[in-house]
């Protein structure tokens, strides 16, 4: 039994819910833990988002009401505070919740504010976690993200921003050849991403790879170097969900590749 840290069951309505956080994986349903497939078969009630594979929503039981809380046909999202009321109410009905996410549910997965709402009601909150797609594309491509003499740290950074502002990272610090740089949700801003990167001084010729739904059928990978990276995934058309992995390690894939040739 792991410990309900983030319990205080001084909700009424909802004692003797759970609502467990878990994460999916990156697609590859063999990638979830046991605890999330356990989860799954018990569930009274699953709500999941986009990046939840099919694989994945395969082991959800048959009696188990499902919630689809991703974009639309209208592709407009469902907004987060709508998600959060929804978990909490269900709280009141429903035994067993599982919130099922892409990957981790802490890492740019919004846990942390689902689980910091319902806890302040009072709901009992688990987080399970999962495989995030850093450690999947790695794995996939036969990159480690860390590596002696190439990288002594990586680093999850988000590409993305809100409408109409500007990135805002600091570009001085993630230019760092010693660093493994992981972009998260960076498709759309991946142009601007590289040029910040190279005018901070990150070498253009620094390897870099992109992975489009890392473990699933479709998957699809470019690789290239920070200079040639946001042309390569526009040629090939790359679409969401897509992962940047920047930085020396990248090399390692191929070393690995030729001493193992044939491996999958
Ligand atoms: N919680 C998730 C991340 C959610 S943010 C996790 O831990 O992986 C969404 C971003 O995650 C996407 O824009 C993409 O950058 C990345 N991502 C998620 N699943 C992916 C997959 N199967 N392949 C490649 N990138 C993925």
């Amino acid at each position: 039994m792991s410990e309900d840290i983030l319990t205080t069951p001084s909700n009424p309505a909802s004692a003797g819910a759970t609502v467990y956080l878990v994460g999916a994986g990156p697609g590859d349903a063999d990638l979830l833990t046991l605890k999330g497939a356990r989860l799954l078969s018990q569930a009274d009630i699953v709500i999941f988002d986009r990046l939840v594979s099919e694989e994945v929503l395969a082991l959800i039981n048959e009696g188990a009401e499902k919630i689809y809380a991703g974009k639309g046909r209208n592709m407009h999202s469902i907004a987060q505070s709508e998600i959060n009321e929804t978990l909490c109410k269900l709280a009141e009905t429903h035994k067993t919740i599982v919130r099922l996410k892409g990957g981790d549910p802490f890492t740019f997965g919004r846990g942390g504010e689902e689980a910091l709402y319902l806890v302040a009601r009072g709901v009992n909150v688990e987080v399970v976690p999962g495989i995030t797609s850093a450690a999947a594309a790695g794995a996939e491509l036969g990159l480690p993200l860390t590596h002696r003499g190439l990288a002594t740290s990586v680093r999850y950074v988000t590409g993305t921003c809100r409408k109409g502002d500007e990135l805002d990272l600091n570009w001085q610090s993630l230019a760092d050849p010693d660093t493994t740089l992981i972009i998260y949700m960076g498709l759309a801003n991946i142009e601007a991403i590289a040029q910040n990167l190279m005018a901070a001084g990150l070498s253009g010729r620094t390897p870099a790879v992109a992975v489009e739904s890392a473990t699933t059928q479709t998957e699809k990978i470019f690789r290239g170097t920070l200079e040639t990276l946001a042309a390569g995934v526009r040629a090939a058309s790359f679409a969401p969900p897509t992962l940047f992995i920047i930085g020396k390690v990248v090399n390692v894939a191929a070393e690995l590749e030729a001493l193992n040739p044939g491996q999958d």
